[in-house]
C-alpha cells in the first residue's frame, strides 16, 4: 500500500473535524515504512445535517480539500482503505460490519457503546475488519490507564477508588468512555470485575460506601473537553491521578496513528494500548 486513503465518518461533528485536521497534518509524511502516505478520501455523515454537500477543508476550518461532505455512505467507502468513526453506537456497529466485508481499517473512537454493540464490533473483527476501539486514543490516557492499573494494585482495597469526569454539555453519554477505561485499568489492577465492583450515580440514602466498589461522577457543562482524575482515598492519605485534554487534536493524532498501526496488522481488534506497544 501506499497511501493510506481515509473515510471520515462523523465529518460534520466536532471529532469529525478534528480527524480531518489531523489526517491532512499527517499527509505527505512518511509515517510507517509500509505506507507512504495518508489521504482524505472521503468524508461523510448522516442525511439532512448541516455538513452535507460543504467541502471538508472548508468545514473542518483548513483550506478546501476538494472532497464533498456526503450522505452517501456506500459512495464514500468506495475505494477506502480506512474508516476513522467517531459517531455514534448504532452507525459504529453498521460501520464495523461494513469494514468486515471490504477488510477495511476501522477506527472507532464512538463511546456509550452497550455490551450487544461491543459484541457486533469484535464480531466484525473476527469476520475481516482491522479494528482499533478506544475509550480514547490520546497517549497520555493510555498511559495513565497503566499508572492506575498499577496504583490500584500496589495500594489494594484499604484505598477507595473514586473516578470523577468533566466534560462539555453536549456530551451524551456517562460516565465517559475514558473514566469507564480508567475503572477497567483499576479493576484489573486489584483482579476485580469492574460489573460487580462498581458504583454509578449516588442519590438519595445510598448507605456507607461498599469497600472495594469503584466509584464514579460525572459533571457535565461549558466546553471542557476532557478532565479525568482517578482518586485513590487511603486513612488520612489521597493520591489523584489526572488527565486534563487543551483540546481535541490529541484524540484525532492517535486516531490517524492507530489507522497506520492497523494497516499493517492482520483483522482482528485491538485498543490503542497495541498501538502504542504497552499492552500487557
Ligand atoms: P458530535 O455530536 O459533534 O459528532 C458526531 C457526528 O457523528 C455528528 O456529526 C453526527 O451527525 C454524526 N453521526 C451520527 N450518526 C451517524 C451515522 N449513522 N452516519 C454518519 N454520521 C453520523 O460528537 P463528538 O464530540 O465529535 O463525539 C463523537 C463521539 O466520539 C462521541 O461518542 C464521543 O464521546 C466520542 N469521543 C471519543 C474520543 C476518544 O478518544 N475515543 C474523544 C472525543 C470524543
Amino acid at each position: 500500500m501506499t497511501e493510506l486513503k481515509v473515510a471520515i465518518a462523523g465529518a460534520g461533528g466536532r471529532m469529525g473535524a478534528a480527524n480531518i485536521r489531523a489526517v491532512v497534518a499527517a499527509s505527505g509524511t512518511k509515517l510507517h515504512s509500509a505506507i507512504s502516505g495518508i489521504a482524505i478520501h472521503s468524508a461523510f455523515d448522516r442525511p439532512g445535517t448541516d455538513a452535507i454537500g460543504k467541502d471538508a477543508g472548508t468545514y473542518a476550518g483548513i483550506e478546501p480539500l476538494g472532497v464533498i461532505i456526503t450522505d452517501d455512505i456506500e459512495a464514500a467507502l468506495r475505494g477506502a482503505d480506512a474508516i476513522i468513526d467517531f459517531t455514534a453506537p448504532a452507525a459504529s456497529v453498521a460501520l464495523a460490519q461494513r469494514a468486515a466485508k471490504g477488510g477495511l481499517v476501522h477506527i472507532v473512537g464512538t463511546t456509550g457503546c452497550s455490551a450487544e454493540d461491543d459484541k457486533a464490533i469484535a464480531a466484525a473483527a473476527g469476520a475481516g475488519a482491522r479494528i482499533v476501539k478506544a475509550g480514547n486514543f490520546s497517549l497520555g490516557v493510555n498511559l495513565l490507564q497503566g499508572l492506575v492499573k498499577k496504583a490500584a494494585a500496589v495500594l489494594g482495597d484499604d484505598f477507595d477508588i473514586e473516578i470523577l469526569e468533566m466534560h462539555h454539555n453536549k456530551k451524551v453519554d456517562a460516565p465517559s468512555g475514558t473514566a469507564l477505561m480508567l475503572g477497567q485499568a483499576a479493576a484489573k489492577g486489584r483482579g476485580v470485575d469492574l460489573d460487580t465492583h462498581s458504583a454509578r450515580g449516588r442519590d438519595g440514602l445510598t448507605g456507607a460506601r461498599k469497600k472495594g466498589d469503584i466509584g464514579f461522577a460525572a459533571l457535565r457543562g461549558g466546553t471542557v473537553i476532557g478532565e479525568h482524575a482517578v482518586i485513590f482515598a487511603g486513612d488520612a492519605e489521597r493520591i489523584e491521578l489526572t488527565h486534563r485534554a487543551d483540546n481535541r487534536t490529541i484524540f484525532a493524532n492517535g486516531a490517524v496513528r492507530a489507522a497506520l498501526w492497523a494497516a499493517t496488522q492482520p483483522a482482528g481488534l485491538y485498543d490503542m494500548a497495541d498501538v502504542l506497544g504497552f499492552s500487557d
